[in-house]
């Protein structure tokens, strides 16, 4: 394929120059020559093409691909549309039909899981797990004791806090792998009522990197043979965090790292072939009470938003879900425990852009980084 490439530019090329040939004038030869080229090569290259939807509440999706045509693109851009709306439905908090509510609702009994809702599940225990609670999905109620307190602009106090955090915890959670089922245990001691209007797993930390890496296999499984023939590259962009595919290694995806300081520009450039790259950062979620800033992530330990010197948090993992939980738990973590967790994690690689504008960068990406 890349031979034939070559060939029908080097072709194209010679054509070019013994037309150009009967020109008498060399300087406009030479310029007209080095434009038509520059057209010409780029008409060789294939087209990268963008189809977008909106979904997660209005977050822009970004289907991108090099090598499709039109038809193919919009056919798996609404293919998209469709999954990511199933998956949304079973896996919002903000949706009562979710399986995420049913849990509180139907508290005693088993829920039945999708094995896409299963995946999502045994994901966020495994990030739970590597992160050593840092990331924890269970932190849905103290979510939620944030939200109400922006909407009243007034701080949760000390109690209040340590109520919602007594709703916290997989260990309310019994799993059965074979029947893919799940039930809320309810203590003899807690009102079943308040339980129901409490409890609930808040995926928001995990989705975006998770539809991202689902929407890139189920798509990539969904395109004709011949299609997959004409594919360079597909690239899943949900709002930012990006599940990237390239056909060759010789020809990586280049992602930008957008800078914390200036949203309009890049900070840097990361090359990938196959795999996650997540950002977090506090610079663009936050929310404010009685004119003070509070951060979107809390710490599951405390309930309190987590206060750092940290703006931007880069993660590059061969999983979507992972790599979106880490770049959510090492604000909670801090840098240093964030940096020997990420170092003993052998795919896993890091950039930290701290609040005075020095930065970390793991050193198995420092050959794929470019800093602009
Ligand atoms: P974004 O990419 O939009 O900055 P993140 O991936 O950092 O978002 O996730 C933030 C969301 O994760 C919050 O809005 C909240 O719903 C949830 N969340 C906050 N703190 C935690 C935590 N410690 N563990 C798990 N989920 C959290
Ligand atoms: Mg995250």
């Amino acid at each position: 394929m890349a031979v034939l490439h070559a060939s029908c530019k080097l072709k194209l090329f010679e054509n070019m120059v013994c037309f150009m040939s009967n020109f008498s004038n060399n300087k406009w030869k030479s310029a007209i020559c080095f434009l038509c080229f520059a057209v010409w090569l780029s008409a060789c290259q294939p087209a990268k093409k963008t189809g977008t939807i909106y979904a997660l509440g209005g977050i822009p999706v970004n289907i991108i691909t090099v090598g499709l045509n039109d038809d193919s693109l919009d056919r798996i851009t609404q293919i998209a549309k469709i999954s990511i709306e199933e998956w949304e439905s079973e896996l919002s908090m903000f949706r009562s039909e979710s399986v995420v509510n049913q849990l509180a609702q139907k508290a005693g009994e088993p829920v039945f899981f999708s094995s896409y809702a299963w995946e999502a599940l045994q994901l966020a225990i495994q990030a739970e797990t590597v992160t050593d609670r840092a990331f924890d999905v269970t932190v849905g109620p103290v979510i939620r004791m944030w939200r109400h307190a922006e909407q009243n602009n007034t701080l949760p106090n000390e109690q209040q806090i340590r109520q919602a955090l007594s709703y916290t915890s997989f260990e309310q959670l019994v799993l059965d792998d074979k029947n893919r089922s799940v039930y809320l245990k309810v203590l003899e001691t807690e009102s079943l009522s308040e339980f129901q209007s409490r409890f609930v797993l808040d995926f928001g930390g995990i989705a975006k990197g998770l539809f991202s890496e689902w929407l890139s296999r189920s798509l990539y499984d969904s395109l004709s043979a011949n299609e997959k023939s004409r594919l360079e590259k597909l690239l899943v962009d949900i709002g930012g965090d990006m599940y990237v595919k390239s056909m060759s290694d010789e020809k990586p995806c280049r992602i930008g790292i957008r800078n914390p300081f200036d949203p309009t520009a890049l900070w840097g450039i990361i090359e990938l072939v196959h795999g996650a790259t997540v950002t977090s950062g506090t610079y663009e979620r936050f929310f404010e009470i009685d004119g003070t800033r509070y951060c979107h992530i809390v710490n599951p330990e405390t309930g309190w938003p987590i206060e750092t010197d940290l703006v931007s948090a880069t993660i590059v993992d061969p999983s979507g879900a992972i790599a979106d939980a880490l770049a959510t738990a090492v604000f909670v973590m801090g840098e240093e425990k964030a940096i020997d967790l990420i170092n003993s994690l052998p795919q896993t690689e890091m950039v930290l852009i701290r609040s005075n504008g020095t930065h970390y960068v793991t050193e198995g990406l420092k050959h794929k980084l470019d800093i602009l």
